[in-house]
């Protein structure tokens, strides 16, 4: 087999990736993973692997194989990727987010950023390796999956439920979202590597009433129950809880700034962070933000019922205290029920793989400093977890100072550069060395 050299090879296969059409509505309407799936098998079989393609539904496809190590006996990791991406409006965007066109040094489309660049990575580190005839260390599981932007119903949900099998062994995962870096400084990056995750519910709430006729009397007005419990909710303070990954998230970076961590007023300090606040101040509390308002059909009708749908968010730890404050701001005229809802995360930032991952950043990048942090949405670890692994969100690239990545997930132009893409191959090829 002739070498493949993975730093050459993983801006043309990112490329690839963007442009297969593999948007994800949420709906099961649009074209699937499938011709996504195909490519990467075909790119995994030429290096000698024998990939599965498993289709939960009609082009709903996943590709799950494992890389066998130099160690079977010893437990096995997870590398996951999703192969799915949001929609896009074309006409927002600069050039095409199905180009996958280099330009300025970067990659450009939909997934550049979340996540066909990791996928990417993965697939360009392993063929590398087995071109070379590297194996890593221990048995690595590569999986690509569909469905993770509408929570992995057809992707990790269903793989983990329906074939734990081909996950035999693994004890760990890396996956999205984190290992990007962070300017401090010319000399110095930090690296943010998600080590928590908070959980999701989604809820409708209903409030019933009587109905009647707009003009007489009704103390039982489902509209007006309805819109004081959602105003209750939308205008709460949640106190702040400092869970340990923020609490080590903040006490690294305020040293690395140079600024004072005062863990009494842990506002003070995310205030401090610039464009990163936005990003870590949605895990210092729970949250819950209505969303959505449905009620009655015709002016002088009161509706028997009203409803509404609240986007919720816990920290691990803190799933009880949610659902209890929410229930007493809700009271009890108003019913919940959810419309989707996955645990919370989080994991301690130590252990052997966490140092493969810290030394890998620094052997690549002398001012690098790798840092925990907690992300505010969900992935598709929180499936994998369910089958005994502990994860990380570790895909690494180098960035620019003044890009503002972490803006761009689901964002328009979308775009990673090229020598990022070559740095993560690197970094990755380190970590499987160690891992
Ligand atoms: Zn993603």
């Amino acid at each position: 087999m002739t070498t493949l050299k993975g730093e050459d090879e993983v801006a043309g296969l990112c490329r690839d990736l963007i442009r297969i059409d593999s948007t994800n509505a949420g709906d099961n309407s649009g074209p699937g993973e499938r011709a996504a799936a195909e490519y990467v098998a075909e790119k995994l079989a030429e290096v000698g692997l024998e990939p599965r393609i498993l289709e939960s539904d009609s082009r709903r496809a996943n590709v799950v194989v494992r890389v066998e190590g130099e160690d079977p006996s010893r437990e096995a990791l997870l590398l996951h990727g999703h192969l799915d991406v949001v929609p896009f409006d074309a006409d927002d965007w600069t050039l095409h987010p199905l180009s996958g066109e280099v330009a300025d040094g970067c990659v450009w489309g939909r997934g550049a950023v979340d996540m066909k660049n990791m996928d990417a990575m993965i697939l360009a580190v392993v063929r590398q390796r087995l071109s070379e005839g590297r194996r890593p260390p221990r048995d690595v599981v590569l999986a690509f999956t569909a469905d993770e932007e509408a929570g992995g119903t057809y992707g990790a949900q269903w793989l983990a439920a329906e074939h734990k099998d081909l996950f035999e062994g693994c004890t760990e995962a890396i996956g999205e979202v984190g290992g990007f870096s962070v300017s401090i400084d010319d000399a110095r990056r930090l690296y943010l590597i998600e080590a928590a995750e908070k959980g999701i519910a989604w809820m409708r709430l209903t409030a019933t009433g009587r109905a009647g006729h707009g003009s007489m009397l009704n103390a039982e007005n489902a509209v007006t129950e309805l819109a004081e419990a959602v105003g209750r909710v939308g205008r709460y303070q949640w106190p702040v809880r400092l869970t340990r990954t923020v609490e080590n998230f903040l006490t690294e970076t305020s040293r690395a700034l140079g600024i004072d961590f005062d863990p009494d007023d842990p506002e003070a300090t995310v205030a401090k962070l610039g464009p990163l606040a936005r990003m870590i101040g949605a895990t210092l509390r729970n949250t819950a933000n209505p969303t959505m308002l449905q009620a009655g059909y015709k002016a002088n009708v009161i509706p028997q019922t009203a409803t509404a749908h609240v986007d919720g968010r816990f920290l691990p730890g803190y799933e009880e205290e949610f659902f209890q404050t929410l229930d007493e701001l809700l009271g009890p005229n108003v019913t919940r029920e959810f419309v989707y809802h996955d645990i919370a995360l989080e994991t301690g930032f130590d252990g052997s793989l966490v140092r493969a991952m810290a030394d890998a950043l620094v052997a690549e990048d002398p001012g690098a400093l790798a840092v925990p942090y907690t992300l505010s949405g969900g992935t598709d670890l929180k499936a994998f977890s369910t089958l005994g692994m502990r994860g990380f969100g570790f895909a690494p690239l180098k960035l620019p100072a003044d890009l503002d990545f972490s803006g761009m997930f689901h964002g328009v132009d979308e775009r990673v550069p090229v020598d990022s893409l070559q740095f993560g191959v690197r970094v990755l090829d380190r970590f499987l060395d160690a891992c």
